[in-house]
Protein backbone atom coordinates (compact mmCIF):
# COMPACT_ATOMS: atom_id res chain seq x y z
CA UNK A 1 0.00 0.00 0.00
CA UNK A 2 1.42 3.01 -1.17
CA UNK A 3 0.62 5.14 1.48
CA UNK A 4 2.35 8.11 3.60
CA UNK A 5 2.60 7.25 6.91
CA UNK A 6 0.28 9.13 9.65
CA UNK A 7 -1.86 10.31 7.17
CA UNK A 8 -4.02 7.51 5.64
CA UNK A 9 -7.78 7.93 7.18
CA UNK A 10 -9.53 4.37 8.82
CA UNK A 11 -11.79 5.15 5.12
CA UNK A 12 -9.25 4.87 3.06
CA UNK A 13 -7.18 1.88 4.19
CA UNK A 14 -10.40 0.14 4.02
CA UNK A 15 -10.86 0.98 0.64
CA UNK A 16 -7.16 0.04 -0.15
CA UNK A 17 -7.79 -3.64 1.89
CA UNK A 18 -10.96 -4.17 -0.24
CA UNK A 19 -9.12 -2.88 -3.27
CA UNK A 20 -12.46 -1.19 -4.09
CA UNK A 21 -13.74 1.60 -6.03
CA UNK A 22 -16.11 3.88 -4.04
CA UNK A 23 -18.64 5.80 -6.01
CA UNK A 24 -17.91 8.77 -6.17
CA UNK A 25 -20.49 12.11 -6.42
CA UNK A 26 -19.81 15.75 -7.69
CA UNK A 27 -19.73 17.58 -4.81
CA UNK A 28 -17.00 19.89 -4.06
CA UNK A 29 -15.74 21.51 -0.84
CA UNK A 30 -14.56 19.30 2.16
CA UNK A 31 -15.61 16.40 3.67
CA UNK A 32 -17.97 16.31 6.92
CA UNK A 33 -16.16 13.02 7.90
CA UNK A 34 -12.35 13.00 6.92
CA UNK A 35 -12.46 16.79 6.52
CA UNK A 36 -9.93 16.41 3.14
CA UNK A 37 -10.88 18.67 0.66
CA UNK A 38 -12.71 16.70 -2.07
CA UNK A 39 -13.59 17.77 -5.98
CA UNK A 40 -15.99 14.35 -6.27
CA UNK A 41 -18.33 14.28 -2.88
CA UNK A 42 -21.12 13.02 -1.80
CA UNK A 43 -24.89 14.44 -0.72
CA UNK A 44 -25.11 13.07 3.04
CA UNK A 45 -27.85 12.69 2.82
CA UNK A 46 -27.87 10.25 0.39
CA UNK A 47 -25.27 8.26 2.07
CA UNK A 48 -26.98 7.98 5.29
CA UNK A 49 -29.98 5.99 6.14
CA UNK A 50 -32.72 7.90 8.25
CA UNK A 51 -31.87 6.11 11.28
CA UNK A 52 -28.23 7.08 11.50
CA UNK A 53 -27.35 8.48 15.06
CA UNK A 54 -23.74 9.06 14.84
CA UNK A 55 -23.93 12.81 13.77
CA UNK A 56 -21.85 13.77 16.92
CA UNK A 57 -18.77 12.64 14.93
CA UNK A 58 -19.22 15.01 11.93
CA UNK A 59 -17.73 18.08 11.13
CA UNK A 60 -19.13 21.35 9.50
CA UNK A 61 -18.57 20.89 5.59
CA UNK A 62 -19.74 19.95 2.35
CA UNK A 63 -20.52 16.46 1.93
CA UNK A 64 -18.91 13.19 2.21
CA UNK A 65 -15.64 12.30 -0.22
CA UNK A 66 -16.03 9.08 -1.59
CA UNK A 67 -13.60 7.19 0.87
CA UNK A 68 -15.72 7.79 3.79
CA UNK A 69 -18.97 7.60 2.04
CA UNK A 70 -17.79 3.44 1.56
CA UNK A 71 -17.84 2.61 4.59
CA UNK A 72 -21.56 3.22 4.83
CA UNK A 73 -22.30 1.37 1.80
CA UNK A 74 -21.98 -1.97 3.31
CA UNK A 75 -23.91 -3.15 6.39
CA UNK A 76 -20.74 -5.15 7.36
CA UNK A 77 -18.58 -2.69 8.56
CA UNK A 78 -21.38 -2.15 11.16
CA UNK A 79 -22.35 -5.17 11.87
CA UNK A 80 -19.31 -7.20 11.88
CA UNK A 81 -15.81 -7.33 13.65
CA UNK A 82 -13.03 -7.34 11.06
CA UNK A 83 -9.89 -6.50 10.30
CA UNK A 84 -7.83 -4.38 7.62
CA UNK A 85 -4.80 -4.41 6.54
CA UNK A 86 -2.56 -4.52 3.11
CA UNK A 87 -3.28 -8.16 3.55
CA UNK A 88 -6.93 -7.38 2.69
CA UNK A 89 -10.08 -6.95 4.75
CA UNK A 90 -11.54 -10.05 6.93
CA UNK A 91 -14.59 -10.03 8.57
CA UNK A 92 -13.55 -11.69 12.02
CA UNK A 93 -15.48 -14.48 13.52
CA UNK A 94 -16.18 -14.62 17.48
CA UNK A 95 -13.24 -16.45 18.15
CA UNK A 96 -10.94 -14.61 15.47
CA UNK A 97 -11.17 -11.04 17.67
CA UNK A 98 -8.72 -12.34 20.20
CA UNK A 99 -6.09 -14.13 17.82
CA UNK A 100 -5.49 -10.30 15.89
CA UNK A 101 -5.65 -8.43 18.73
CA UNK A 102 -2.57 -10.48 20.40
CA UNK A 103 -1.33 -10.91 16.43
CA UNK A 104 -1.55 -8.16 14.61
CA UNK A 105 -1.35 -8.04 10.78
CA UNK A 106 1.56 -5.95 9.46
CA UNK A 107 0.83 -2.24 9.51
CA UNK A 108 -0.93 0.18 8.14
CA UNK A 109 -3.87 -1.65 9.99
CA UNK A 110 -6.99 -1.24 12.09
CA UNK A 111 -9.77 -3.59 14.14
CA UNK A 112 -12.97 -3.44 14.52
CA UNK A 113 -15.25 -4.96 17.80
CA UNK A 114 -18.55 -5.30 17.00
CA UNK A 115 -20.81 -5.79 20.20
CA UNK A 116 -24.43 -5.10 18.69
CA UNK A 117 -24.18 -3.42 15.71
CA UNK A 118 -26.19 -0.85 16.50
CA UNK A 119 -23.73 1.73 15.67
CA UNK A 120 -21.26 2.69 13.54
CA UNK A 121 -18.16 2.62 16.03
CA UNK A 122 -15.38 2.88 13.70
CA UNK A 123 -16.44 6.23 13.39
CA UNK A 124 -14.10 7.69 16.34
CA UNK A 125 -11.22 5.56 14.78
CA UNK A 126 -11.03 7.63 11.49
CA UNK A 127 -7.37 9.11 12.01
CA UNK A 128 -6.27 5.98 14.22
CA UNK A 129 -4.97 3.84 11.57
CA UNK A 130 -2.32 1.51 13.41
CA UNK A 131 1.29 1.82 12.46
CA UNK A 132 2.69 -0.22 14.74
CA UNK A 133 2.09 -4.15 16.08
CA UNK A 134 3.15 -3.45 19.45
CA UNK A 135 1.46 -0.16 20.52
CA UNK A 136 -2.06 0.09 18.45
CA UNK A 137 -5.69 1.21 19.23
CA UNK A 138 -8.59 -0.91 19.17
CA UNK A 139 -11.75 0.52 17.88
CA UNK A 140 -14.79 -1.17 19.88
CA UNK A 141 -18.51 -0.29 19.25
CA UNK A 142 -18.95 -0.22 23.36
CA UNK A 143 -16.76 3.14 23.95
CA UNK A 144 -16.62 6.01 22.49
CA UNK A 145 -12.31 6.47 21.80
CA UNK A 146 -10.22 3.74 20.85
CA UNK A 147 -8.81 1.55 23.36
CA UNK A 148 -5.28 1.96 23.41
CA UNK A 149 -3.23 -1.59 23.78
CA UNK A 150 0.21 -2.77 24.15
CA UNK A 151 0.92 -6.08 22.25
CA UNK A 152 3.15 -7.68 25.17
CA UNK A 153 0.85 -6.57 27.85
CA UNK A 154 -2.56 -7.85 26.31
CA UNK A 155 -0.38 -11.26 25.74
CA UNK A 156 0.46 -11.79 29.29
CA UNK A 157 -3.34 -10.23 30.17
CA UNK A 158 -4.97 -12.76 28.08
CA UNK A 159 -2.84 -15.79 30.53
CA UNK A 160 -4.35 -14.73 33.54
CA UNK A 161 -7.68 -14.34 31.98
CA UNK A 162 -7.48 -17.91 30.58
CA UNK A 163 -6.33 -19.11 34.20
CA UNK A 164 -9.14 -16.97 35.51
CA UNK A 165 -12.14 -18.85 33.17
CA UNK A 166 -10.61 -21.48 34.11
CA UNK A 167 -11.13 -21.64 37.76
CA UNK A 168 -14.91 -20.91 37.29
CA UNK A 169 -14.80 -17.05 37.54
CA UNK A 170 -17.46 -15.50 35.92
CA UNK A 171 -17.09 -13.10 32.75
CA UNK A 172 -18.95 -10.14 34.66
CA UNK A 173 -17.12 -10.68 37.75
CA UNK A 174 -13.95 -10.91 35.92
CA UNK A 175 -14.69 -7.92 33.25
CA UNK A 176 -14.82 -5.41 36.01
CA UNK A 177 -11.76 -7.16 37.72
CA UNK A 178 -13.73 -7.94 41.26
CA UNK A 179 -15.08 -11.69 42.06
CA UNK A 180 -18.16 -12.23 43.74
CA UNK A 181 -18.36 -13.62 47.12
CA UNK A 182 -18.53 -16.89 45.92
CA UNK A 183 -16.29 -17.40 44.10
CA UNK A 184 -13.64 -15.66 46.50
CA UNK A 185 -14.90 -18.28 49.10
CA UNK A 186 -14.29 -21.02 46.48
CA UNK A 187 -10.43 -19.28 45.93
CA UNK A 188 -9.95 -19.10 49.46
CA UNK A 189 -10.73 -22.61 50.14
CA UNK A 190 -8.23 -24.11 47.23
CA UNK A 191 -5.33 -21.38 47.52
CA UNK A 192 -6.24 -19.29 44.33
CA UNK A 193 -5.90 -16.21 46.76
CA UNK A 194 -3.19 -15.10 44.73
CA UNK A 195 -5.08 -15.19 41.45
CA UNK A 196 -7.69 -13.60 42.60
CA UNK A 197 -5.51 -10.36 43.84
CA UNK A 198 -3.79 -10.92 40.21
CA UNK A 199 -7.21 -10.31 38.45
CA UNK A 200 -8.28 -7.47 40.55
CA UNK A 201 -5.02 -5.70 40.04
CA UNK A 202 -5.18 -6.49 36.14
CA UNK A 203 -7.90 -5.29 36.07
CA UNK A 204 -7.14 -1.97 38.17
CA UNK A 205 -3.96 -1.31 36.30
CA UNK A 206 -4.79 -2.18 32.91
CA UNK A 207 -8.83 -1.02 32.75
CA UNK A 208 -10.17 -0.76 28.99
CA UNK A 209 -7.80 -3.15 27.88
CA UNK A 210 -8.58 -5.73 30.08
CA UNK A 211 -12.50 -5.43 29.23
CA UNK A 212 -12.04 -5.72 26.22
CA UNK A 213 -9.81 -8.73 26.58
CA UNK A 214 -12.04 -10.57 28.73
CA UNK A 215 -14.84 -10.27 26.82
CA UNK A 216 -13.11 -11.46 23.27
CA UNK A 217 -11.96 -14.11 25.45
CA UNK A 218 -13.73 -18.20 25.02
CA UNK A 219 -14.51 -19.64 28.39
CA UNK A 220 -12.57 -22.56 27.84
CA UNK A 221 -15.19 -25.99 28.12
CA UNK A 222 -18.15 -24.51 27.41
CA UNK A 223 -19.97 -25.60 23.84
CA UNK A 224 -20.73 -22.46 21.35
CA UNK A 225 -19.13 -20.20 23.79
CA UNK A 226 -16.41 -18.95 21.88
CA UNK A 227 -16.45 -15.45 23.24
CA UNK A 228 -19.56 -14.75 23.68
CA UNK A 229 -21.65 -16.12 26.89
CA UNK A 230 -23.74 -13.16 28.76
CA UNK A 231 -21.59 -9.94 28.07
CA UNK A 232 -19.54 -11.33 24.60
CA UNK A 233 -19.49 -9.94 21.61
CA UNK A 234 -23.32 -10.69 19.97
CA UNK A 235 -24.29 -10.33 16.21
CA UNK A 236 -27.78 -8.86 15.93
CA UNK A 237 -29.42 -10.88 13.70
CA UNK A 238 -28.69 -13.94 11.11
CA UNK A 239 -28.42 -11.53 7.99
CA UNK A 240 -25.17 -11.81 8.21
CA UNK A 241 -24.08 -15.39 9.30
CA UNK A 242 -21.34 -16.00 11.50
CA UNK A 243 -18.09 -17.29 10.13
CA UNK A 244 -18.45 -15.68 6.71
CA UNK A 245 -14.77 -15.57 6.94
CA UNK A 246 -12.59 -14.34 4.02
CA UNK A 247 -14.00 -11.48 2.40
CA UNK A 248 -13.06 -11.67 -1.24
CA UNK A 249 -11.72 -8.12 -2.62
ZN1 LIG B 1 -13.84 11.84 3.94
Amino acid sequence: MDMPEQTVTLPQLVVAARRATPEAGAVAGMCVLCQRPMTDGLRVKSVLSGNFTGWNRFYAGDGMCPMCAYLFSDPVFRRRSWVASEAGFRVLGRSEVRVVLLDPPEPPWAVYICRQGHRQGWLAGLHRVNWSRQRYWVMHEDYDLPVAFDQTRARELVQLIDEAFGFGVARRELARGQPGPGTWRRALETGHEHLMRCVEQAARDNALMWEVLVNVTPVPGRAGDEAGGDAGLRVPDGSLAEGAGEESP
